[in-house]
């Protein structure tokens, strides 16, 4: 009966159903400019978040078991824990998806990801193109979105940095660099990081594509739509 109440007396201007979130993979090379399309991003949603006080997008907090580098929090950049911990979590079958990245492990909580999904929060997943696989195998609907470098050139660049590193740490970051490029066509979107401002404005546009399909604007919309219907047959009757 309550359900009953809430969906037919309750208020029609108001959806009924919460619009579950959808869920996207960001995956790229280091020196692609990932982690800043992502900030812009959630800069960018938390100025229509203040407005609609709804939270809309959020980045999913991965597990690790590398070490914290300096200015990274735990719970905030990464889940910090030890290879027993994270092996007990395998077992345990927390994890939506993981890998070993440059001998480390990383995984994405399975739990986390659909509490925020349910309660219509878009959740993207920086992971690298082993955990998009098996992302892809048990979501089918995911959207995933690969970032290339413009050039081979500028992604060696980036990658030299503040020139502080030797070859061989530059010639091994371009190796694993190439690594991840090599399977840009697994991925539904690929997005050539050359002009932030156009990245930027391209990881929108994926994302508004994927919020005005029909099948979450028919939950979104519903009450416009019953009300739409109504009109049609008290015109015809
Ligand atoms: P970093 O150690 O530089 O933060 O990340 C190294 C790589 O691990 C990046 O390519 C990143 O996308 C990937 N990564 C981060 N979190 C996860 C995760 O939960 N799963 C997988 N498969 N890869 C991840």
């Amino acid at each position: 009966f309550s359900f009953f109440y809430a969906y037919f007396l309750g208020n029609p201007k108001e959806p009924l159903v919460t619009v579950p979130g959808n869920l996207f993979i960001l995956s790229a090379p280091s020196g692609a400019g990932k982690s800043s399309l992502i900030t812009a991003l959630l800069k960018q949603e938390a100025k229509q978040e203040a407005d609609s006080s709804k939270r809309t997008l959020a980045v999913s907090v991965s597990h690790t078991t590398r070490a914290p580098r300096p200015g990274e929090n735990n719970g905030e950049h990464y889940h910090f824990v030890s290879v027993d911990e994270f092996e007990k979590q395998i077992k345990n079958n927390a994890f939506y998806e993981y890998a070993k990245v440059f001998g480390n492990y990383y995984g994405t909580s399975e739990a986390a990801i659909d509490k925020q999904l349910a309660q219509g929060i878009d959740v993207f997943l920086d992971i690298d193109w082993q955990g998009a696989q098996q992302v892809r195998m048990k979501r089918p609907t995911v959207t995933t979105i690969f970032i290339s470098p413009p050039s081979k050139e500028e992604l060696e660049k980036r990658l030299r940095g503040r020139g502080q590193d030797s070859e061989e740490v530059i010639a091994s970051r371009m190796e694993q660099a190439q690594a991840e490029c090599s399977h840009y066509n697994e991925f539904d979107y690929i997005i050539v990081n050359k002009d932030f401002d156009q990245a930027l404005l391209d990881l929108t546009i994926i994302v508004q594509n994927q919020r005005l399909k029909c099948r979450q604007q028919s939950i979104a919309q519903q009450a416009l739509f019953r009300k739409l219907l109504n009109n049609d047959a008290q015109e015809q009757n």
